[in-house]
């Protein structure tokens, strides 16, 4: 047999070094050999996909549903994404001109970002926030315009973006994710009314991560869209809703110019998701509207309980609303050194957690638990870290 390249980085044409890493897989690569790790890291419901779900997939494949697909998803899964947005959000997207489906919300972040971002672009993120973001930002050789929203409980207010204006008035977009991932925050829509005025203004385009929409707690999410539809794209999928995050769906919406920039792409990079991917998502969106209240009824139980012993231990957290993540402030005695303290709690109490630091700006000085796990993880984990905390003598 021939013998392979020893170093296949020599023999490609695609400038791999130049692809930034993620840090959060970094550190995951440093605790994934830790044994008897009870792992709050993952961001994927732990939840199974609902059977009538299942059946869908299963059905469209006996049924030899085995052709591609329409480069934008099929009719009916752009239908059935039309219409939910329709009753759920009052938006109006037209299935031919002004949806996409993707794989996954993944896919359709990298797909917008890059159909629409230009070297020089200033780009306004308000952080912590979801990690991809950034060396997408980075390889389209965009500028990325970093909030810290660390001082305003982790929600962007009007006053800071005013100011974050007045500074750049040049910026392109603006990429908001509520509920956030890390912190689970969401923006009421007493504050999206105060902002968007703001983004019209100043002509931003504004690209909305809403893949958490579906798990909120305290009160409903409103999608930015409703106020500025002109200039947003929504993006969204099945991932976290419908605990599919194996059958990669998603989607983007928006007006009909930015999507065909977005669709071409979209064709660029990939062809339509599968078939049975294609046919479980439109089930979902379809005759699925119960399910995600039946899994946020489960992660509520879960976040009241976490967040209470949290903070019983003295590690403060700010109000997770939605998505399953708590953001927690570390011990005083680690200082800002968030690493360090995820380091040693997952080697000497086998807890994972993620380090708040890996999120950007405002992370520092936190770290990240997700609540997608079982109960009996989260009590030990709780157990454990309360014991960890004790020895170290930090409560
Ligand atoms: N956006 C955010 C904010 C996320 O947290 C995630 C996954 O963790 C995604 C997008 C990706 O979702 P998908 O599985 O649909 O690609």
């Amino acid at each position: 047999m021939p013998q392979l390249a020893a170093d296949l980085t020599s023999i490609t044409h695609i400038p791999l070094a130049q692809i930034p890493a993620s840090g959060i897989r970094a550190f995951a690569q440093k605790i994934e050999n830790v044994p008897d790790l009870i792992k709050l890291t993952l961001g994927e419901p732990d939840l199974n996909t609902p059977e009538h779900v299942k059946q869908a997939a299963a059905q469209s494949i006996l049924d030899n549903d085995s052709h591609y697909s329409a480069q934008k998803g099929t009719l009916r899964l752009r239908k059935a994404i039309s219409n939910y947005l329709k009753r759920k959000q009052n938006l109006s997207y037209d299935p031919e001109s002004e949806i996409i489906a993707t794989v996954g919300a993944t896919e359709a972040i990298a797909a917008t970002m890059l159909a629409l971002f230009q070297p020089g672009d200033q780009i306004i993120v308000p952080t912590p926030s979801y990690a991809l973001y950034f060396p997408l930002i980075e390889y389209t050789k965009a500028e990325l315009i970093a909030i810290n929203t660390a001082d305003t409980n982790f929600v962007l207010t009007p006053q800071v973006l005013e100011k974050t204006l007045t500074k750049y008035p040049k910026a392109k977009a603006i990429l908001l994710n509520y509920p956030t991932n890390p912190t689970g925050r969401e923006c009421p829509a007493s504050v999206l009314g105060q902002l968007a005025p703001i983004i019209r203004q100043h002509q931003l385009y504004v690209i909305s991560d809403e893949i958490y929409s579906e798990l909120t707690y305290d009160f409903a999410h409103i999608s930015i869209a409703q106020y500025l539809p002109e200039r947003t794209l929504v993006i969204n999928g099945l991932s976290k809703s419908h605990a599919m995050t194996g059958y990669r769906i998603g989607y983007v919406t928006g007006p009909a110019a930015l999507i065909s920039l977005v669709a071409k792409m979209h064709a660029f990079l990939v062809t339509a998701p599968s078939n049975p991917a294609q046919a479980a998502a439109a089930e979902a969106l379809e005759n699925g509207d119960q399910d995600p209240v039946e899994a946020s009824i489960i992660y509520q139980k879960r976040r009241d309980y976490i967040v209470a012993a949290l903070n019983k231990m003295g590690l403060k957290t700010h109000k997770s609303e939605g998505a399953f993540y708590v953001f927690a402030q570390i011990p005083a005695s680690y200082g800002q050194n968030d690493e360090a303290f995820a380091l040693d709690l997952a080697h000497e109490a086998k807890v994972g957690g993620t380090p708040g630091s890996a999120f950007g700006a405002g992370g520092e000085g936190y770290i990240r638990f997700s609540y997608a796990a079982g109960d009996e993880d989260l009590h030990t984990a709780m157990k454990r870290i309360q014991k960890f905390l004790a020895e170290k003598g930090d409560i």
